[in-house]
């Protein structure tokens, strides 16, 4: 890979943006499930700054979407690198043009348009689009991201335009936790987790013995922003040894869900405070943790002060320490606690079965041990199968199967449900199968043999045709429209359930007379509901 980046021609790399920047969310944030994959670049509150190319390269695609980047834009560069801008309001010209031709060629809306090198080149500034909402986000913003092109993995966009951003404060410290080993290890008597406070530090006498990993809660700030962002390098020293450490950067793209065992999904599931593990549990793989042979985790096996010390810095190298210390203390390791009706799920098992429900666990589903309490409970279509009374999320979906216990009319109506959500599925033999990534939800058969319903809404401008369209159990999978036959795209309002179209903007010619429209919706479960009215056009 080192020899490919010297081959390729060094770049200089703009702000996408011309006015100073501050960041509403840093590279590499914990979130369930990913590592926010970029920086969000704030637009003064507004939609509809102008987004300029970072370096020079060529559009290599452009997407449209309800939901995830929304409105977005990839920049492939000629250094091997590939930036993506997301959530964009709208496209230049050039980009619109052909993104509109591909979806009448289509007949859809929601788009994935791939170009070649000579379709759209962009030089270094070029306007590429304007910034906008689209697509999963919370407030207008540019989401940036910088991919290395043939691995797709994801880099900090700050080593590529350092001068973005004024940084000159460095992460803090808001509480450790520590993190006695089931069986193995206590901590302070007990062994179960515990919270501490730096604040608490003087007055708390710390004890251990046995195996015992810790965690940190911090973040990282920047002069002129109240937001608080992800920290880029943690280090774990114990008596001036290092453990642990941590460098967010050149993620892999497909180990994103690892985040969820490196910090503690638990307790972000119910405190909202990621605690980033300074331990790596066993099928955890990211390689942006780096470990001593003991994975991080602390042995507490001699009755002396234990000096834990821990180094916090940013991208630009502003550096906090905190220390504690742990006295090493002999005592009795109690054996891991269980309630009755728990089982214990290695992390290595391949599957899982109870009367009624199946589960096939790939390797590397999971990153430890996990304890299930399978209750299951009368249903509807099936028996509803709760596996445990948490969330538990999986790195790679595993596949479940639960038996069908009712005599159905079409089977492939069937579908699962997690937590009443549905999740696809296909029947088979008797059984419905279905891939999930959250083991913990509840998981049941779901069937849906009835089709979205359309509504005109009103609107005062005669071209504009606005439609309520929904679906109760299974959503919308693809809607089509046509007037007297010919297609007509019809375009989805923000993220809500209506659909508009004007028919000065479609190929359709006026014609002053009485037209018809037709308009189709067709749900995930292939019921399919159509809406004819007249038009005057
Ligand atoms: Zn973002």
């Amino acid at each position: 890979m080192l020899i490919t980046h010297l081959l390729l021609a060094a770049l200089t790399y703009i702000s996408p943006v011309k006015y100073e920047v501050s960041l509403a969310g840093n590279f590499g944030e914990p979130r369930p499930n990913h590592f926010h994959g970029g920086v969000d670049v704030k637009t003064q509150r507004v939609e509809g700054k102008p987004i300029h190319a970072v370096a020079e390269g060529y559009v290599s695609r452009v997407t449209v979407s309800q939901t995830g980047y929304g409105n977005s834009v990839y920049v492939r560069h000629p250094d091997g690198h590939t930036t993506v801008y997301a959530h964009l309001q709208r496209f230049s010209p050039a980009i619109e043009a052909k993104v509109k031709k591909w979806q009448y060629a289509h007949h859809k809306w929601e788009a994935d348009v791939t170009f070649r090198a000579t379709d759209v080149p962009v030089s270094k500034g070029q306007v590429i689009a304007l910034s906008g909402n689209t697509g999963s986000s919370m407030g207008p913003h540019l989401h940036l991201e910088v991919h290395e092109t043939d691995s797709w993995d994801m880099y900090d966009p700050l080593g590529f335009i350092p001068s973005l951003v004024n940084d000159h404060k460095a992460p803090e410290t808001h509480a450790f936790m520590a993190y006695p080993m089931p069986g193995k290890g206590v901590f302070c008597g007990r062994t179960a987790k515990m919270k501490f406070k730096p604040a608490e530090l003087d007055s708390l006498r710390l004890e251990a013995w046995g195996e015992v990993g810790f965690g940190i809660h911090a973040d990282d700030y920047m002069e002129d922003s109240p937001n608080y962002y992800g920290v880029r390098r943690t280090v774990l020293n114990v008596d001036d040894k290092e453990v642990f450490r941590s460098d967010v950067n050149g993620i892999p793209f497909q180990t994103n869900r690892m985040v969820n065992s490196w910090g503690d999904y638990d307790e972000f599931s119910k405190n909202k405070h990621w605690f980033m593990k300074s331990f790596i549990e066993p099928g955890n793989q990211l390689p942006v943790l780096h470990a001593d042979g003991r994975r991080g985790v602390v042995l507490f096996d001699q009755e002396r002060d234990y000096h834990i010390r821990y180094e916090l810095s940013d991208y630009y190298g502003n550096i906090s320490t905190c220390r504690f210390v742990v006295r090493g203390r002999r005592m009795e390791i109690p054996q891991r606690k269980l309630d009755p009706g728990d089982v214990i799920l290695d992390h290595n098992a391949e599957k899982y079965e109870t009367d009624g429900f199946k589960m096939i666990l790939p390797s590397g589903a999971l990153a430890d041990d996990v304890v299930l309490h399978p209750v299951d409970s009368a249903g509807i279509y099936s028996r509803s199968y709760h596996m445990a009374s948490k969330s538990l999320p999986l790195i790679v979906p595993a596949q479940i199967s639960i038996r069908l216990g009712k005599e159905v009319s079409d089977v492939n109506k069937l579908f699962i449900a997690s937590d009443g959500k549905f999740t696809g599925g296909k029947f088979n033999e008797g059984w419905v199968e279905a891939h999930v990534y959250d083991i913990g939800k509840k998981l049941t058969v779901g069937y849906d043999d009835i089709p979205p319903v359309i509504e005109r809404v009103n609107d005062d401008r005669p071209t504009v045709i606005i439609l309520e369209v929904k679906d109760a159990d299974t959503g919308i999978e693809s809607i089509d429209a046509a007037v007297d036959g010919q297609f007509v795209l019809f375009a989805p309002i923000g993220r809500s359930s209506r659909y508009i179209c004007n028919l000065k903007n479609t190929p359709v010619k006026p014609t002053s007379s009485v037209r018809t429209l037709q308009f189709m919706a067709c749900d995930k479960r292939g019921n399919q509901c159509a809406y004819q009215t007249k038009i005057k056009y």
